[in-house]
Order: structure tokens, then C-alpha cells, then sequence
């Protein structure tokens, strides 16, 4: 499903990320770990072409980001096309605050996939659904709590039926409380065979959903193993050093 292949990446003279490759099979769940500034998430936006890499290739199904076939840059409305095969959930939910729920989870199939409305909004209910936020479609993101917020935010990513999903740190700004049910609905999208990139905090959380684990340290991937032998036997001190800070 996904190719990542040599991407590098700089700010400046700061060089982020140093010819990072991997591929994800259809249903892998790869939890993306390293300590803070290793590039987790600009490795995530580049993914999805909000960063452009200054190296390498991004491809999804085959595709490449950001290039038609012929080898030429595409424009923006080409681009978003492709965007929207890879849904995106953010840390700070990036809700529309003056839309409804319902609204929320419908206008980027609307807008961007220019699809039918009334099929649109029977899939947003659906997803919503899915998600445990029937009875909240009409209110505005205000009103939520912030695992509600997000679940919006999982359920905005789903009504575009990507074939990928991008998770950044979707629990850091939650209260302990509400972590729980947002961790859940992911747990559920990955035992029904979604494809899914996971930078989290949640150790236990990543061990028990992921099929692999993927380890950066300043700007390299150095580990990408099971998550028992990740967890269990690190290979690199680096490795080590992350474990024991955050168990
Ligand atoms: P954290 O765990 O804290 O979220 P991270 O692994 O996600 O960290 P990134 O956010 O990818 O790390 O940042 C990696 C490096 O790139 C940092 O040094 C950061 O300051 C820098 N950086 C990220 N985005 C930009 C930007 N738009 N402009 C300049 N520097 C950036
Ligand atoms: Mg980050």
C-alpha cells in the first residue's frame, strides 16, 4: 500500500530526515516511536505531502505523491485527490469550529471528493456511528470533550475511505480519562484490517496493536521490528535509552 523510499528532509541546516525507507503492507499497523524532534511528524506530513521531501519518493498503491505518471508535478487540485486516499489525525483534532459534528465529518467528502450529498451524509452518519457519536451529530466542536473531539477527528479521516491512516499523537492532549476510548476506537479499526501509521505515547497501547514497530532516532529509522522483540530485546541503545524513559 505504501512505499517510503529515501525521503530526506531539511529546515534550514537542519537536516530532519536522512533517507528514511520502509513499506507497509494492506492491514499492517506500524506504530512509529523516537524521542521528541526525531522527525515523527514530519516524516508523517511528508507522507501525505504537507511537507515536500527534498529527496525520495512517497507512493500509495503504487502512485506517486505529488507526480502524475508522466513524471510531472501535479497541481493543487490533483494533489488533494491524492491527499484525500490518506486520512490525517491530528493531536489538536484541527475541527472546524463554527460546523456542526455532522458538518465536520461531511465536508471534505463534499468539497474535495465532489461526491453526491445524501450519500455523503449517510456515510458520515455511519461513521459517526461507528465512532460512538451518534447522538452528538448536530452539536458544534465546543460542546464535545476533548475524546469526543477526537473521535470526530477519527471519524472525519474515515469518511474519505482512505487507504491509509496517519495518527499523531492522537491521546497527548486528552486528560487520562478520555484517553481510553479514543485508544479503543483505534484498537477496533485495526482489528478490522485498517492500514495505520501510529506515532503515540501509549506503550502498552502500541505493543498490543501494532504489527511492527518502527524506531527514529535523529532523523533514521534505526529499529523496525516485531513489537515483542522490540519491546522485549531493543537491539540499540538508543532503543534502550527510549524504553526506560517512558515505562
Ligand atoms: P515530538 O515527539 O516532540 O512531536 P517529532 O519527532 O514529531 O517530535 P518533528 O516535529 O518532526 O519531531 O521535528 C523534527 C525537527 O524538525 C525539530 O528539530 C523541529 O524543530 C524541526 N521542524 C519541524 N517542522 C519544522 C518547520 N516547519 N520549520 C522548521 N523546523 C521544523
Ligand atoms: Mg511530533
Amino acid at each position: 500500500v505504501l512505499r517510503v523510499q529515501g525521503i530526506s528532509k531539511s529546515f534550514g541546516d537542519n537536516h530532519v530526515l536522512k533517507d528514511i525507507s520502509f513499506d507497509m503492507q494492506k492491514g499492517e499497523v506500524v506504530s512509529l516511536l523516537g524521542p521528541s524532534g526525531c522527525g515523527k511528524s514530519t516524516l508523517l506530513r511528508c507522507i501525505n505531502w504537507l511537507e515536500i521531501p527534498d529527496a525520495g519518493h512517497i507512493r500509495l498503491n503504487s502512485e506517486r505523491m505529488g507526480y502524475a505518471v508522466n513524471g510531472t508535478k501535479v497541481g493543487d487540485a490533483q494533489l488533494s485527490k491524492m491527499r484525500s486516499k490518506i486520512g490525517m489525525v491530528f493531536q489538536h483534532f484541527a475541527l472546524w469550529p463554527h460546523m456542526t459534528v455532522l458538518e465536520n465529518v461531511m465536508a471534505s467528502p463534499l468539497h474535495v471528493q465532489k461526491r453526491n450529498r445524501k450519500e455523503v451524509e449517510q456515510e458520515a452518519r455511519a461513521v459517526l456511528k461507528r465512532v460512538g457519536l451518534e447522538d452528538k451529530i448536530n452539536m458544534l466542536p465546543s460542546r464535545l470533550s476533548g475524546g469526543q473531539k477526537q473521535r470526530v477527528g477519527i471519524a472525519r479521516a474515515l469518511a474519505m475511505k482512505p487507504d491509509i491512516l496517519l495518527f499523531d499523537e492522537p491521546t497527548s492532549a486528552l486528560d487520562p480519562m478520555l484517553v481510553g476510548e479514543v485508544l479503543e476506537v483505534m484498537r477496533d479499526l485495526a482489528a478490522e484490517g485498517s492500514t495505520m501509521v501510529i506515532v503515540t505515547h501509549e506503550m502498552k497501547f502500541a505493543r498490543q496493536v501494532s504489527s511492527r514497530i518502527i524506531f527514529m532516532d535523529s532523523g533514521h529509522i534505526i529499529e523496525n521490528r516485531s513489537p515483542e522483540e522490540f519491546f522485549d530485546n531493543p537491539q540499540t541503545d538508543k532503543a534502550k535509552t527510549f524504553l526506560h524513559s517512558v515505562q
